[in-house]
């Protein structure tokens, strides 16, 4: 996708806080941090969102997932705790179009979030 803005990233066109890469998933820093740990996990195939993601790529959504449990316990949240999110379309507040899921911890969490 020429007009996405993480893919843009993933291509090194705009730059980012790297934090993990692999040949299929890319992790760096939120730009807008809304905890002391912020961390966007993307696959670098673009998908727009969940509920673009087929049914075959059950491996790729486990790697991510897993992915964010590692880099968790590598910024020591393993036992204060973290939440992973994953905004999905207009009522969950989604901004950018390129699926993504957000790392966040370092801080107590209030519930329902807003
Ligand atoms: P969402 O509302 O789930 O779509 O979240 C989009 C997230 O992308 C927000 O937390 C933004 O702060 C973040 N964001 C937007 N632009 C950039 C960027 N250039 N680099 C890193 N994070 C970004
Ligand atoms: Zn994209």
């Amino acid at each position: 996708m020429t007009d996405c803005l993480f893919c843009k990233i993933v291509a090194g066109e705009i730059p980012a806080k790297m934090v993990y890469e692999d040949d299929t998933i890319l992790a760096f820093e939120d730009i807008g941090p809304q905890a002391p740990t912020h961390i966007l996990i993307i696959p670098k195939q673009h998908f727009a969102s969940l509920k673009d993601v087929p049914g075959t790529e059950k491996d790729l959504l486990g790697q991510i997932l897993l992915k964010a449990k590692e880099i968790a316990r590598e910024k020591g949240l393993e036992d204060s705790g973290y939440r992973v999110v994953l905004n999905t379309g207009r009522d969950a507040g989604q901004a950018v179009f390129h699926i993504h899921f957000h790392l966040l911890g370092g801080r107590r969490m209030s519930w329902p979030p807003g």
